[in-house]
């Protein structure tokens, strides 16, 4: 079979366990809101304690939701801590926490501060799984690893900082150009994961994805809708 021609959907090697429809299953989905809004400014009543920022590996702030960030709980403030505290930034695929002064005033607890990878937009390289193919199995390219790591280490630190909810923007899927379908279903399959292997009470409770756009929140119901076609079995490769 052609490479072109790979079903990019068959194995997917995601840290989940069950099938669809298990109580495990539907219990973790009962943890994930899709939400349409600034990161920055969420509705009181999903009640979000941590913020998850898409920033640069030198946490300099920037462009998108990481200038959004640095701008609502204040350039100044943020930038001495990460400079004082991360005095060697976070390298892609980490994670990095600091407060989030004045956003917690919106009941905003903690920023956690994860470099995304860059999609690499290398295609036709005859090498499947290199880096930048988007037809290559989901998980099997090098960006897809480092996005899954950024979910997986905020997740932890959100558990080890004793936050209730997380919200995470749809990371590297804007400037680092990362293909958003394939974001989406990295991010859920990740945050499924967690939370099948930490069922409730364990924190975080719940993970609100918030999307810019209504567009953005149709690919994540779309990924989450699909889930048993791309989210199931392990790699038979
Ligand atoms: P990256 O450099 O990781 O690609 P960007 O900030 O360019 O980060 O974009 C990441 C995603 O965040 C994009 O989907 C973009 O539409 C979205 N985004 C930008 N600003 C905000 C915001 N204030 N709140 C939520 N999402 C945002």
């Amino acid at each position: 079979m052609s490479r072109g021609a790979r079903d990019a959907s068959q194995d997917v090697p995601l840290p989940v366990a069950g099938s669809p429809g298990t109580n495990a299953t539907d219990a973790a989905l009962s943890r994930i809101d899709v939400v349409v809004g600034d990161i920055t400014d969420l509705s009181a009543e999903l009640d979000v304690d941590t913020i998850v920022n898409a920033a640069n590996a030198q946490l300099v702030g920037g462009a998108g939701v990481d200038g959004a960030i640095h701008a609502a709980a204040g350039a100044d403030d943020l930038l001495a801590h990460n400079r004082q505290h991360h005095p060697d930034g976070c390298p892609t695929g980490l994670a990095k926490a600091s407060p989030a002064f004045a956003l917690e005033a919106r009941g905003i607890k903690h920023i956690l501060h994860t470099a995304g990878p860059v999609w690499s937009g290398q295609r036709d390289t005859g090498v499947p799984g290199a880096p930048g193919d988007d037809t290559a199995k989901l998980g099997y390219t090098l960006e897809d690893t480092l996005l899954a790591a950024c979910y997986t280490n905020c997740l932890k630190l959100a558990q080890q900082l004793g936050s209730g909810v997380v919200a995470f923007p749809a990371i590297s899927t804007g400037v680092y150009g990362f293909p958003k379908p394939r974001a989406a279903r990295i991010a859920i399959g990740h945050v499924l994961g967690h939370f099948q292997q930490r069922p409730a009470p364990e924190l975080p409770r719940r993970v609100v994805f918030a999307c810019f756009s209504d567009a953005d929140a149709d690919v994540y119901r779309e990924a989450l809708a699909s889930r048993g076609q791309w989210m199931f079995g392990r790699s038979r490769a």
